[in-house]
């Protein structure tokens, strides 16, 4: 069975609690002298993961699912997270010089998602009138109004969130046989793959394509400059599919 995006490994537990101290929704629990994660409670913002000192809290690590996409005869391409200029700063055209390394075929920011979100909301106002509504981008905060205020769910934006919409725009251009890798700063983002599957397939933190470049003795700062990419930014490169 695949793991949750957050979990404990029980048996390095020290049981200093400091997780249960810390968790903003008091979502753990002590069980067996062990603080284990209550996932119907869980938001998964990843607080316990900074808090534990002993890194008993883990981030599930899903670089082998996008190798084995890598491996197969699939397309695999990323939603990159427009995060990535700050997280890279002056090497992130190695960065994204390094994804077309590991083998991506295509890279493109999820912020076209949030475009064309902001378009179909600009859309519904205009027939359905104002109202404030809960952005969905975020995943631990749609967790948060489902499990903590319900009453609210109404409130939150009547359309399919920044990184769903993206996925949905890559399998319009680019067919259904394709992987969609999201890489980005968020933990929560494993959890938005998990519930909606496809859209994306994959989520990888920052970190864990660190890792991966590291594991394959990709050197950002000594990156073959000669790799070109082709970064889909905006969405008047498809103008065929924004009419
Ligand atoms: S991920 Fe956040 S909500 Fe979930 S158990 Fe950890 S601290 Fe609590
Ligand atoms: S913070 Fe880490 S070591 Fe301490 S109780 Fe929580 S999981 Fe165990």
């Amino acid at each position: 069975m695949q793991r949750q995006p957050i979990y404990t490994e029980l048996s390095n537990c020290r049981d200093c609690y400091k997780c249960v101290r810390n968790c903003p929704v008091k979502a753990i629990q002590i069980k067996d002298a062990h603080a284990e994660i209550i996932y119907d409670r869980c938001t998964f913002c990843g607080t316990c993961v900074n808090e534990c000192p002993n890194g008993v809290k883990q981030i599930r690590n899903d670089v082998d699912l996008a190798r084995m996409a890598l491996m197969s005869n699939r397309k695999v391409i990323v939603s990159l997270a427009p995060a990535y200029v700050s997280e890279f700063q002056e090497l992130s055209d190695n960065f994204l010089r390094a994804l077309k390394k590991l083998g991506f075929e295509y890279i493109s920011e999820t912020a076209i998602g949030a475009q064309l979100v902001s378009e179909a909301l600009d859309i519904y106002l205009e027939e359905h009138g104002s109202a404030p509504f809960v952005s969905t981008a975020c995943p631990s905060v749609v967790h948060m109004v489902r499990k903590y205020f319900p009453e609210t769910v109404k409130d939150l934006a009547p359309v399919p969130s920044p990184l769903q919409t993206h996925s949905a725009y890559l399998r319009q251009l680019y067919g259904d046989d394709i992987v969609i890798v999201f890489i980005g700063p968020c933990i929560a983002k494993k959890i938005e793959a998990d519930e909606t599957p496809g859209y994306p397939d994959i989520a990888l933190t920052f970190r864990e394509v660190e890792e991966w470049l590291e594991e394959d003795n990709i050197i950002l700062e000594d990156i073959d400059t000669g790799i070109t990419f082709d970064l889909c930014r905006m969405l008047f490169r498809y103008p065929e599919l924004t009419g």
